[in-house]
């Protein structure tokens, strides 16, 4: 119940930043998120190319390219 001293692993810093794509995340996730990034180069590297690969995907998406989800 002590979202304070939560640390996250890479693993779970990963899978917030991908699933932010499709979920908002709580402020609380994002706080934990914001704090791992800081203290590890590893996924701030990782959360940028993620946001690279999810603009070059919305791209695609848009021009009728990709699979349409609805
Ligand atoms: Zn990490």
């Amino acid at each position: 119940m002590n979202d304070e001293v939560k640390k996250l692993t890479c693993r779970e810093t990963t899978y917030l930043v991908c699933g932010a794509r499709d979920e908002a995340l709580t402020p609380a996730q994002h706080s934990q998120l914001a704090r791992h990034l800081q203290g590890c180069d590893a996924c701030r590297v990782a959360s940028r190319q993620f946001a690279d690969l999810f603009a070059q995907l919305d791209v695609l998406f848009a021009a009728g390219a990709g699979p349409k989800t609805k």
